[in-house]
């Protein structure tokens, strides 16, 4: 059994669907269980059908139409290419119209109250996945796969922190178990919603962005599945993001450890919770291009293999807020730290990179929300200064733990910058630092230089 989850760009047209179903059918053997992710940009846009709907709901239906139309036609053009596929396409276009249907109340809903609440909101992002899944079921019918769709809402349970829930895993256990064990057994596939869930109660969630490949390792750890594979639209996990550093080098193996950090810090290919539940059952997790599916692709397993470069890859991460924390009362007091987490806690604002001097913190906010109430907050600890735009960028190797002197490399690298904060995670197979984010692009390609310039060719590729 394994996991193949897809997503936007992996399934955007028709053509691309066609591509990723014939990906799917040359693994029918492995029986697999499909995830897929809306198609490409239809969160973005359903997330702003959202916000229209608050101010009324003729703005909103336009934009309900051009998404009609766009997985319409899509599902069209792929029932003309099979003449057998009457049948399931009517199907799917009458499955599409009731999503549409809910979708239009949802929206009705929103503007008669004039408040958009988190679970209305994510009643309405959960829509991407549901249609793109009902798609792509189709056309799988349509060559021959007994393809069958699987709500995800009926066996992802999840906590009510609507927006960015969180996976209740004994609960989705069993429930996927009893969902999908008995489609797999009779020789189908299942074709599931990634980034959607529901709460114990039924209510639909979502568990933030970018949260399908999160779906696939939950599934594939509740199934016990043999691999999970993330087909997305780059060869694998590269030296650095392709779109900043062309030159970036596919890594063939990267440990679960690597990867936790880089994707945490930045590198988008993989959401941050992904590796979690395959490193406690010891699943490995690949990466492949479903647009040059020969590829090899990546492997994140277990344990880390030595390479002759120092570091695996350069993740950055832009729209980071750094809170300074001043306070001469900080020397040899206890507590201090306690206070200010509290704050942090309080306000359910997780934080990123910390460091401390004897008189202040420094704490970066992946997201400043609730910067001012924090502020307010924090105000009797200390001295409060906050500075927006920052970046954090994040060199990642399991050998820096061993190798002295990387940290000269790095910031001989990038001396021209200037460096705020600095710090080497307690796992010791990365080392941080911020900046401002206009400086991002040049330092992840001066470090790339720096680290990249010879590859170890056993290591990439
Ligand atoms: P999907 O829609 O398939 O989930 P995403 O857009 O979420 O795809 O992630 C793929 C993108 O991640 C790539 O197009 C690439 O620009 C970006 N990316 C950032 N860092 C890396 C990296 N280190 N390796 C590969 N891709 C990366
Ligand atoms: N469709 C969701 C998003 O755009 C989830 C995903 O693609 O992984 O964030
Ligand atoms: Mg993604």
């Amino acid at each position: 059994m394994i996991v193949m989850k897809f997503g936007g760009t992996s399934i955007q047209d028709a053509a691309a669907i066609t591509n990723a179903v014939e990906i799917i059918r040359g693994r029918v053997g492995r029986r697999p269980i499909v995830v897929v992710s809306a198609m490409a940009r239809v969160t973005d846009a359903l997330l702003e059908i959202a916000e229209t709907s608050r101010h009324g709901y003729g703005d909103a239906l336009s934009l309900i139409e051009a998404l009609r139309s766009r997985h319409l036609s899509t599902a069209a053009v792929l029932a003309q290419r099979d003449a057998q596929t009457d049948c399931s396409s009517s199907d799917a276009k009458e499955k599409l119209n009731s999503v549409f249907s809910e979708l239009e109340s949802l929206a009705e809903s929103v503007s008669t109250l004039g408040d958009l609440t988190n679970p209305a909101r994510d009643a309405i992002a959960s829509v991407g996945e549901r249609l793109s899944s009902i798609i792509v079921a189709a056309a799988l019918q349509a060559k021959g796969v007994q393809a069958e769709l699987a709500d995800s809402r009926t066996f992802i349970v999840t906590d009510s922190r609507f927006t960015s829930a969180i996976p209740l895993m004994k609960e989705t256990e069993s429930k996927a178990k009893s969902a999908l064990l008995p489609i797999i057994h009779s020789g189908g596939v299942p074709v599931a919603q990634g980034f959607v869930g529901a709460t114990v109660d039924g209510l639909t969630t979502t568990i933030g962005r970018g949260g399908s490949d999160y779906s696939a390792a939950i599934i594939g750890a509740a199934l016990g599945a043999e691999a999970i594979e993330i087909w997305t639209d780059v060869d694998g996990l590269m030296t650095a993001d392709p779109r900043v550093v062309p030159g970036a080098k596919r890594i063939r193996i990267v440990s679960f450890g690597e990867a936790a950090e880089l994707s945490y810090f930045g590198a988008k290919v993989l959401h941050p919770s992904t590796v979690l539940p395959a490193v406690e059952r010891g699943i490995p997790v690949f990466i492949f291009n479903t647009h040059n599916p020969a590829c090899e692709g990546t492997i994140i397993a277990a344990q880390p293999r030595p390479s002759r470069n120092l570091i695996k890859s350069i993740a950055s991460k832009r729209g980071v807020t750094v809170v300074n924390i001043t306070s001469t009362r900080m020397l040899m007091a206890h507590g201090f730290l306690r206070k200010i987490f509290e704050v942090f806690d309080r306000h359910e604002t997780s934080v990123d990179v910390v460091t401390t001097s004897e008189v202040s913190v420094s704490i970066t906010l992946d997201n400043a929300d609730r910067i001012d109430a924090i502020k307010r907050d924090l105000d009797g600890i200390g001295e409060i200064s906050v500075e927006k735009r920052k970046a954090i960028v994040c060199v990642v190797g399991a050998d820096l733990k061993f190798t002295p002197g990387v940290a000269a490399r790095v910031f001989g690298a990038v001396a021209s910058s200037n460096v705020n904060m600095i710090s080497q995670g307690a796992s010791e197979i990365n080392l941080t630092f911020v900046i401002d984010e206009s400086e991002v692009e040049r330092v992840v390609r001066l470090l790339h230089d720096e680290f990249f310039s010879e590859v170890d060719c056993d290591m990439f590729a």
